[in-house]
């Protein structure tokens, strides 16, 4: 798909081309290989938003890892947090001795990860650390509960959209990252 195509128009601009999200892709890619040298990481990728980066970025770690899926509860059609953190889909392996990684498409205020590291915290691993695509800046940082260990963007406070990152389901398919306007989520 190139950018003239009709799900672009509903964007006010686009902040990451798929040119510059494969190049991040692969520098956390790479630095996980680095920090998890030795290790066997479980890698948990978060429903649905992540699976488009968890998809990429499964390969470019050279280690003999696993994969695992978690589906929690999302906003609906809204654009903020609830934080409540409701699990839709569990984990299919018990985490007991393993480093989990959790792959998520965005951290907003972090309310949503810090909550389920507390959940997964409980269940025994030997570490647990987050590999985030985008990190919110907020103009409140007092409202940030959680900072990636790993994160390929930091981004202003807009709703953003693409590369898996949805509204109301659509706009996953975008293969950039774009802010979406807001006549779309106001209207
Ligand atoms: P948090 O709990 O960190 O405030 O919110 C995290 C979750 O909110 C993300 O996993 C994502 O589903 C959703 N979210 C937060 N900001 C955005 C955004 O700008 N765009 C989209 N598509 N989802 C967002």
């Amino acid at each position: 798909m190139n950018t003239d195509a009709r799900l672009y128009q509903d964007l006010e601009g686009i902040l990451y081309s798929r040119e510059q999200i494969n190049e991040a892709v692969c520098r956390i890619g790479k630095r996980i290989t680095e920090d998890y040298e030795g290790r066997e990481p479980v890698m948990v990728g978060i429903l649905k938003g992540a699976s488009i980066f968890f998809a990429d970025l499964i390969r470019e770690i050279d280690l003999p890892l696993s994969i695992d899926f978690m589906a929690l509860s999302s906003y609906g059609n809204a654009t903020r947090s609830s934080g409540v953190v409701r699990i839709l889909k569990d984990l299919d392996r018990d985490i007991v001795d393993k480093d989990v990684l959790i792959v998520e498409d965005i951290v907003d205020s972090g309310l949503t990860l810090s909550h389920l590291q507390e959940v997964l915290a409980t269940r025994g691993a030997n570490s647990i650390r987050v590999a985030a695509l985008l990190n919110k800046k907020l103009s409140d940082q007092s409202r940030k509960k959680l900072v990636p260990d790993y994160c390929c963007f930091e981004v202003p406070d807009k709703f953003v959209v693409g590369y898996g990152l949805d509204y109301a389901q659509k706009y996953r398919n975008l293969p950039d990252i774009g802010i979406l306007a807001r006549r779309i989520y106001e209207k």
